[in-house]
Order: C-alpha cells, then structure tokens, then sequence
C-alpha cells in the first residue's frame, strides 16, 4: 500500500510532544511491513536539520492558490533516520514556518490551514496518488475536508482518508476567512452543525468536526480514550459528532518506537541494559545524579518528563515533588509550558530548591535528558488530568522505571496496579490511582515509595513485569493496515 501521512510532527525532526513520536514510530512500523510511506511536513526554519540526510529541492514549482492569488511554494525531500520526508517551503511575506518555533501564533489557523492545502496540491501536482493519506489533529484535519470538496474532482478521487485525533482539546476553531483563503468558499453550507459548525460559537468552524465527517475513517489514540471522548467531557464537545460517525471510529493505543527507545543500544545513556542484566541502570542512575548534583545517596529516585500543561495535573506534579521529598526520595522534572504563568511557577521552584541536593528541575527541551532520566530514575510520575494515550509511561516501563499514573485514558490501557490490579500478579507494571488530588496521589507514591525501601526484591519483581511488555508499535502496526484495507476500496 502507497500511505502518506500529512503532519506537523515528526521526530527526531520536529517533535514538541507525542505526535512527532508516533507520526514518526508508526511510520516506520509500516515500513518494516512492505508498505510505501511518505510524510509530508511543514519546511520550519527552527526544525533538526541535523537529523535530515541528503535534503535537496526537489519541486520549485508548486503555486498554491490562497484567496485570490498563488503562494509560490517549493517542496524538499530528505531522509530523516531512513523515513522519506517532504518538507513545503512557502515564500510569502506571511513567513508561516519561519517563526523560529513550531507553534503559538495569532494566526495558527491560517498557517496550518495553507499546510493542508499545499500537501493536496503538492500531491496532486507531482501525481502522487496514495492509496491512504493519513492526517493528524487539528493542524490537517481540513486536509480531507478539501480532498472531498476540490482535490476528488481534479483527480484525487480513489485516495482514503484515516485522522487521527492525538488531543480533542486543540481542534481548530477559526472564523469564516479560512474558508475564503482555502477556497472553500460557501460559509452558509460550512457553517451547518452537521458539518463544520463549532458547536460553541456559532460565527467559527471547526476542523477537527470536519475531520470526523469527510475522513473515511477516524482515531484516537487509545481504547479508554475512545470511551472517555464519546462518554464523559473529554470530548471538549465534540461527543456529539462521533456519536454520529461511531460506526468509523476507534481507539488504537499508540506504539514506542522499540529502536529509538531501547536501554540496550541507547546512545544518549552512559550504560546499556537489559532485563536480565539490570547493572547498567544503576550506573546510569549515578551518572545521571552526578550530572544533575544530586547527592548519591540510597534514596529512590522519582522523575517526572512532559510538557508542564493544565492536561499533566500541574498541582499534582508540583505536590509529587514536595512528598517525595517528604518522604525521603529524590525528585528530577524534565519540562516545559509556553504558559508564562506556569513557567514563572516553576522557574520559582527551580530557585527555592537550587541548593537542595534531592531536587531537580530542568525547565526547557531536551531529548538527550529525556532518555537519561527514563534510564536512571526508578520511577516516574504522570498525575494527568487527561491523557490520551501517554508515551512517558511507556518508555518508563522499558527502561525498567515504574509509572505512578493517574487512572485516565492511555494511562489505564497500559498500567496495572501492583496492589489492586485484577490481572495475575506477574501482569502487574505499576502504580494507580484515581482522584485528581493530593491524598490520592500520595497514597500511591507512598506505597511505591514503601516498596523499594522495605521490599527491594518485590520492587525488581515489579521492575521485571513491566519490562516484559510489548508496547511496540508491531501490534498498533497491524490495526491501522486492517483500517486501512477496511477503506481502501469503500
Ligand atoms: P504529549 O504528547 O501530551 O506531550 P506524550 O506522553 O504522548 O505527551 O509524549 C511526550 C513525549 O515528549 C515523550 O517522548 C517525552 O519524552 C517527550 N518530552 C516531553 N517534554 C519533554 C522535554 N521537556 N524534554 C524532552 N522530551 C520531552
């Protein structure tokens, strides 16, 4: 099968959070299965150019109509760790991708919404016709929205569309001149609930609702959450709509790229492990306190890596690194907001605990930590409010470091409670808890906390069960080629 995938996201390249992860892990896995798979990116002038081999212009000529004129765009091609990657290259005054950062700009809407047209045009330009384009949160979601309304017609009309929804709370609500500049035109049809009406106000559409009704098949990343979206209010309102299309709409748990995220041949960590050899861990856990000043001491150590956002339980990472503290651990954070107000909160905590050798905050971007962390904690915290489907807990559990997570989306999918989990005692891989609250919280911090102290070998019995899982991408792998096969000739 022929797959695109049309994306703001890819990592190493360009990644902010879990999209560039599973953008690009997903990618790969259908490789590896005989498939062709392009991936077509925005060309940022702040991307990891350093990860791209032998990019060269390939396109020059691509005009790309916007309002009532033509954006003159060319298009890039290079490898990106063996992944084939286009990379479109407006040049207008606006400057979309030449910000110096990937997001958080007045007018997002508009820099995205040129992206989605400049992919079809693109595509329809150089006679790419792949069996599956595959599109990803609000950034493409008009994407199958104008493949339906223009691109079928001018011989786009056998490519399939499956989106997938990383995060309903970023949907794309803009107003009518979107449609205007992508050509759309025609706001009084747009504007109908039963397409693209944003069911909170009224003057704005909505991509991600234009997603749900011109994709032929639509995802989110995992089974819980699927549920939670249609059930409960995270679906930020659009429970409604997929109600309505539910006959095409499931929840595929996201996968960990097993070559990027792999204690045995990890470049950024000082030492390899594995399950059956554990020594490397410890080592990495002395450089990692030796880097970062903590005292080697025989404490636990508790992380905690992810954007510091509403959505992780801000309250409840901040208070994660108070009880560990409390209770005789070491505490390492590994993040940051775009949020001034959150920032300024934990920049705050960085100086009260500069001098403390038990504490750690790191606040920026850096993948190379990252890895160092997951490789030399012994467990990491992920209190989120909601939550997708989570990647941190999953690379915790490969490299051998135990998740205390909130019961909530991906995390319930793929953590099982040591103490009250009802599968067998060896299925067991962590800690959870319920209630978004401090009591909860610490209930499940102290017991794991207790364990390593009292229990040590129980503690590796732990460690082992939940190194001993595949959350690999060769399962997920299989689900999306199934969809894809279930649309292709629908
Ligand atoms: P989300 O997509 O909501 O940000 P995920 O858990 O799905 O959360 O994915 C987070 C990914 O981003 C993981 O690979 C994690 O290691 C990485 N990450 C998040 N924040 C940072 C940071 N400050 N430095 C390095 N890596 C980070």
């Amino acid at each position: 099968m022929y797959i695109v995938m049309v994306t703001a996201e890819c990592a190493p390249v360009a990644k902010v959070g879990g999209l560039g992860d599973v953008v690009y892990g997903l990618s790969r896995e259908l490789e590896i299965r005989g498939n062709a798979v392009e991936i077509i990116l925005p060309k940022y002038d702040c991307m990891r150019y350093d990860h791209i081999w032998g990019l060269q212009k390939v396109y020059d000529d691509l005009w790309v109509p916007w309002f009532n004129y033509r954006i003159h765009c060319s298009v890039w091609f290079g490898f990106v760790h063996g992944l084939k990657c286009f990379f479109i290259e407006p040049h207008s005054n606006d400057q979309f991708f030449n910000r110096g950062a990937y997001y958080g700009f007045p007018d997002e809407h508009m820099r995205f919404a040129f992206f989605s047209k400049a992919a079809l045009e693109f595509m329809l330009k150089s006679g790419k016709r792949p069996d599956i384009i595959h599109t990803h949160d609000w950034q493409t979601a008009l994407t199958p929205v104008m493949l339906y309304e223009t691109y079928a017609r001018a011989g786009m009309g056998n490519c399939r569309v499956c989106h997938t929804i990383h995060n309903f709370k970023h949907q794309g609500v803009a107003g009518e001149n979107v449609l205007w500049f992508t050509g759309l035109d025609r706001p009084e049809y747009y504007y109908s609930r039963e397409r693209m009406g944003d069911d909170f106000n009224p003057t704005a559409i909505n991509f991600t609702k234009g997603a749900l009704l011109y994709s032929n098949y639509i995802t989110t990343v995992s089974p819980h959450h699927a549920w939670e979206v249609r059930h409960t209010d995270w679906g930020y309102g659009l429970s409604h709509a997929l109600y309505t299309h539910q006959e095409k709409f499931c929840g595929i748990l996201n996968g960990l790229d097993y070559d990027m995220w792999n204690p045995e041949a990890d470049p950024y960590i000082s030492h390899s492990y594995h399950a059956l050899s554990m020594e490397g861990k410890y080592q990495n856990q002395e450089t990692l306190r030796h880097r970062l000043l903590l005292r080697q001491d025989h404490k636990p150590l508790i992380a905690y890596v992810g954007r510091l956002d509403m959505q992780k339980g801000v309250h409840l990472i901040r208070h994660a690194l108070f009880h560990a503290l409390h209770k005789g651990a070491q505490f390492v954070l590994l993040g940051s907001s775009p949020e001034p107000g959150i920032n300024a909160e934990f920049w705050q905590l960085k100086h009260e605990f500069n001098n403390n050798q038990d504490c750690h905050l790191e606040l920026g971007y850096d993948e190379e930590l990252a890895h160092q962390i997951y490789a030399g904690a012994d467990m990491l915290v992920v209190p989120s409010l909601f939550e997708p489907c989570g990647l941190t807990q999953m690379i915790a559990l490969r490299y051998g470091t135990v998740p205390i997570v909130r019961s909530v989306g991906g995390l319930a999918d793929t953590v099982f409670d040591r103490d009250y989990s009802e599968l067998p005692e060896n299925e067991r891989n962590g800690y959870v808890f319920h209630q978004a609250d401090y009591h909860a919280l610490e209930s499940a911090m102290d017991r794991a906390i207790g364990l390593w102290f009292d229990y040590p070998e129980e503690f590796q019995d732990l460690v082992q069960n939940g190194m001993a899982y595949d959350y690999s991408w060769n399962r997920p792998g299989e689900h999306y080629l199934n969809i894809y096969e279930n649309i292709r000739y629908k």
